[in-house]
This record gives C-alpha cells, sequence and structure tokens, in this order.
C-alpha cells in the first residue's frame, strides 16, 4: 500500500501519479480516491461551506496535517474529481494557498489546464488539475480504451466516463490528449459553442467557445440525451480557418446528444493535399458509404 513516504522527493503531478501508481499495481478502477486520500494522510474530508468555491484544504507549509473540503452540491463525478485535486496540492509540496493554511478552489480553478501560464496560481491550479486527471484516469488502463479502437468515436469518451467515474468533460479531455488521431471535441449547448479540446496538429478552427455552431452542422438537429449519430462528412468551409483549407482533405462530424441541451460533437480531420490523396483511402466502410451519397 502506498504511503507518502513512498513519494518523498518527487513534486510533479506525473511523478507522484507514477510513484502511487508503482506502489498500487493493483489499484482498483474506478479509484478509490477517499481511500487513497486517507491511506496519503488526509486525515478527514469534509464538507466545505463558504460559498462560491467546489473545494478546498486545510494544510500546513511543512504539510503536517491535511484536511480535505469539498461542497456538498457536487455530483459524484465532480466530488471524485475535487478531492483528487486538493490531493494534488497536498502532495506538491510548493504549492502555496492565497489565504495562509486554506487552499480555497473555485469552478474557475478546477478548469485550468494550462501547466505552464505564467500566472503562478492558475499554474498551480493547473497541476493540481492534471494531477487530480493522471491520478483518476491512470496512463496504463486508460490508454487501451483509446488505442485499442480503429475508428475514433464519442462512444469512447462514453466509456471512459463510465469506467473511471469521471465526468464526461473530463473524459473527453483525456481522450483528446492521449488520441494519435487529427480530433478536436467541442462541447455545445442550445446552438452555441461552449469549450473546444483539439490534439495539437488539428487545423485552426474558424470559430471560437461562444460562437454559434456553423451552420449544415449535424449538431444543429436535434439530439436526444445519449443519442450517438454517426461519423458523416461535414463541410470543411463552414468550420476551418480559411488558411488552414490547402492541408485539409476532409472533415467528418459525429454528434452525441447530452441533457439540458448540451451536446458534444467529434470533428475528425483528415490532413494532406486535397488532389493529392484518395479521400476515401482513411475511411470506415461506413464512413465510404456516407461519403458517396454526400
Ligand atoms: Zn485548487
Amino acid at each position: 500500500m502506498v504511503s507518502r513516504l513512498d513519494l518523498d522527493g518527487t513534486y510533479s503531478p506525473h511523478g507522484l501519479v507514477t510513484k502511487i501508481l508503482s506502489a498500487e499495481p493493483n489499484l482498483r478502477i474506478p479509484v478509490p480516491i477517499e481511500e487513497l486520500a486517507h491511506q496519503l494522510d488526509i486525515a478527514e474530508i469534509n464538507e466545505l461551506a463558504t460559498e462560491g468555491f467546489l473545494g478546498g484544504l486545510l494544510t500546513n507549509p511543512q504539510r503536517s496535517f491535511g484536511s480535505i473540503l469539498v461542497s456538498a452540491n457536487l455530483q459524484r463525478t465532480r466530488r471524485r474529481f475535487t478531492i483528487a485535486h486538493e490531493l494534488g496540492h497536498f502532495l506538491i509540496p510548493y504549492h502555496t494557498p492565497q489565504e495562509e493554511g486554506q487552499f480555497l478552489c473555485d469552478k474557475k480553478a478546477l478548469g485550468q489546464l494550462d501547466t505552464k501560464s505564467r500566472n503562478q496560481f492558475y499554474r498551480m491550479e493547473a497541476e493540481a488539475n492534471q494531477f487530480a486527471s493522471l491520478l483518476l484516469m491512470p496512463p496504463p488502463r486508460l490508454r487501451p480504451l483509446i488505442d485499442g479502437k480503429r475508428f475514433p468515436s464519442l462512444e469512447t469518451v462514453l466509456e471512459i466516463h463510465q469506467t473511471f467515474d469521471v465526468s464526461k468533460y473530463a473524459a473527453a479531455r483525456a481522450y483528446i490528449e492521449y488520441n494519435s488521431e487529427c480530433l478536436a471535441l467541442l462541447v455545445a449547448r442550445h446552438g452555441k459553442i461552449q469549450a473546444i479540446y483539439k490534439t495539437r496538429d488539428f487545423p485552426r478552427l474558424a470559430i471560437a467557445a461562444g460562437d454559434p455552431i456553423p451552420n449544415n452542422s449535424l449538431a444543429l438537429s436535434r439530439f436526444s440525451p445519449g443519442a450517438l449519430s454517426d461519423s458523416d462528412p461535414a463541410d470543411m468551409h463552414e468550420w476551418f480557418d480559411i488558411d488552414e483549407l490547402s492541408r485539409v482533405r476532409g472533415l467528418y462530424e459525429q454528434v452525441l446528444g447530452q441533457a439540458n441541451g448540451f451536446s458534444m460533437i467529434q470533428l475528425k480531420a483528415l490532413m494532406g493535399d486535397p488532389d493529392e490523396y484518395d479521400p476515401e483511402a482513411d475511411m470506415t466502410s461506413k464512413e465510404r458509404l456516407a461519403y458517396r451519397r454526400w
């Protein structure tokens, strides 16, 4: 069983999670995060009553004690992520709270992703999020779910969400981070883009968070929660920055309906000069059929 002694001298989210996983080779999935936090010297997990914050951590610079606080109104997956995030602050010794003795983390903090941010506060929050994500979705267990698929599909996001007991957003981010395909994943609500996650090689989009979903998008049709569309050819001119069109030879769109007017959109780009390639070469038979119909 892992103890804090095993983590001595390790400071980075990746390093810490690697050591935890090597000390716990048979770690249960979904990760029993509360149990694990107690094992790593978190004395208590209590309700956080401070308005406007999702989680908190009571500790001191020496980390001789640690108590995690979580808002009572969180859904289970959010609660799990928040506990893992606070555990990250506890285990990363150079993380310092804005107020002596108490970290307080709000929705914005829990959404920070840039671990290279020049803002020290945002960087710490992003590191705590990275720690949480790695711990709840251990890469050695996550990769086979993504690599094992021949073609990318939002079905895998649902599989990650269920297998690791994380929110669909956390699942979507991990899905993009570990994907070797050229993908973008967009969260939309009532016809507007809310968030965009992309693989590094994905071409520049003509739209940004806050913009309406492009005309002709599959996502403008009504999808009931849980309904998953096929991956259909989409109009590149609607989605991509005009300067990018010369290096993209195809685009596929897939939509997953969500509750409360939300939907998730997967864009898969086929890269390369449009004149030099067989557009059907990388397609599934289903995609080929859709392409020809289109
Ligand atoms: Zn935090």
